[in-house]
């Protein structure tokens, strides 16, 4: 690609104000750009604002395991199994399901690993600049995160997560007994495996964070239009303008960071990629004593529990339902119980239930880099289970293609027709 930058202002239309939407529109502001940022729902209430918190560098293990033919009947049968699915979506998400049963192949694991690690890589640096930037460098604590598990057994059947991390190149140190007790006095002393990964970071309150990061967006003189994007229209066959109601806004350039809901954006301009909502759920506890140092995965149960500002949150579960059918916390508040073995004196007096949606691929590679065939339109979604972690690189990313930068990291892995 071309390395001659060119920094020139121009108008900017960010379809999608979550992590990825408004770190995008805050490098692109950075550059100068009149970046206008579309988004119909409160930055504190999405699916970047009620996820675990965690920036999770060391997370390349896809979501397509290479045994997940023999495992999907059993989580979909286990009430306590991390999967659920509302069999009317079924026949929906079929293309998604088969694409990720083909992604369980051995090869495709490690390639995905691979295109994740490459991302991850820059995804720390991206954040702190961020949030050096915009002074909410104090939401995030560099304190590591924890995986644990309780059998022989389970810690066994993941050894190839674990190698896949090392082929990936993850830092990461194996933990004995001992070590979880003395490093986590807070958990219940039931676990005999698991592994720390120093690179990974906290937030103390991502839904805070979001809305802190659009308070300094619109005080560097940024635009927020809390309204739903209904359309993508072209001027002169070049795709820039969005229509809001009965309102056209053009632009020079287009972002479509619209979370689970930015295929339709692209479908609008004539292409398709297969990208569904893995829904996922919390639930916020009250703060136990001693509590946790850091967020904690407990392996055997997929869920993590991961302490904040605000009180303890248990994020759990994938829900395959697309993005319209109504919550349903059953399982989640199923998994309050399981917490509560987990954790020492955890009150399982529940302070709050929410919803969010994974845009997750079946690759679990996200998508990133400029719309096919147009020169003024980008993507950047699709982030998943990581999309937390991959908000500002993919922000930085899509302003230094914006500038004529060299991002400085193969983006074919990452394009829309990959
Ligand atoms: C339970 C759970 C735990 C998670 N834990 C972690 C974690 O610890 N670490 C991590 O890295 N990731 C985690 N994730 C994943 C992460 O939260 C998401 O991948 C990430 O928040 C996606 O960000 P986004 O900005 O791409 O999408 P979103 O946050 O969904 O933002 C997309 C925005 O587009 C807007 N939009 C939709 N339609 C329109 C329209 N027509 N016009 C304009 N705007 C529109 C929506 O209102 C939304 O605000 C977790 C997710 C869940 C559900």
């Amino acid at each position: 690609m071309s390395t001659s930058e060119d920094v020139s202002p121009r108008r900017i239309g960010v379809i999608g104000g979550g992590i990825t939407g408004i770190s995008t529109a805050h490098f692109l502001r950075k550059d100068g750009h009149d970046v206008t940022v579309f988004d119909p729902g409160d930055p504190g209430t999405g699916t970047s604002s009620g996820n675990s918190g965690v920036i999770s560098t060391g997370s390349v293990v896809p979501t397509a395991t290479p045994d997940i033919l023999l495992r999907v009947p059993k989580m979909l049968l286990d009430p306590y199994g991390p999967l659920s699915v509302r069999w009317r979506y079924l026949l929906r998400i079929a293309p998604w399901l088969l694409s990720l049963v083909r992604n369980g192949m051995p090869d495709r694991i490690e390639a995905n690993a691979k295109a994740k690690a490459a991302l991850l890589d820059h995804a720390y640096d991206a954040y702190r600049v961020m949030l050096a930037d915009t002074g909410t460098s104090g939401f995030v604590r560099e304190i590591g995160t924890m995986a644990v598990w309780e059998s022989d057994a389970a810690w066994q059947n993941a050894q190839w997560t674990i190698d896949l991390m090392r082929t990936c190149e993850r830092k990461f140190d194996l933990l004995s007994e001992d070590d979880i007790r003395q490093m986590e006095p807070g958990l219940q002393p039931i676990f005999k495996h698991g592994y720390f990964v120093p690179g990974n970071g906290a937030i103390s309150h991502p839904g805070d964070l979001v809305t802190a990061l659009h308070a300094d967006f619109i005080a560097q003189g940024g635009t927020i239009v809390k309204q739903p994007v209904d359309r993508i229209e072209r001027i002169d066959g070049a795709a820039r303008r969005l229509v809001t109601g009965d309102t056209a806004h053009d632009f020079d350039i287009l972002v479509i960071s619209a979370g689970a809901w930015s295929n339709n954006f692209l479908k609008q301009i004539g292409h398709s990629v297969l990208l569904d909502a893995e829904r996922g759920y919390h639930i916020m506890l009250p703060q136990p004593e001693p509590g946790l140092n850091r967020p904690i995965l407990i392996a055997q149960d997929t869920m993590f529990m991961s302490p904040m500002a605000h009180g303890m949150r248990l994020t759990t579960g994938v829900e395959l339902a697309g993005t319209e059918a109504p919550p349903d916390y059953t399982r989640a508040r199923r998994m309050v119980s399981r917490a509560a073995r987990a954790v020492r004196n955890l009150d399982e007096t529940e302070q709050s239930a929410w919803l969010g949606f994974r845009p997750s691929t079946p690759t679990s590679v996200p998508i990133l880099g400029a719309a096919p065939g147009e020169k003024n339109v980008f993507c950047a979604f699709g982030g998943g289970h990581i999309g937390m972690t991959l908000g500002p690189i993919s922000g930085r990313v899509t302003a230094d293609l914006v500038a004529g930068r060299d991002p400085g990291i193969d983006l074919s892995r990452y394009a829309v027709s990959r």
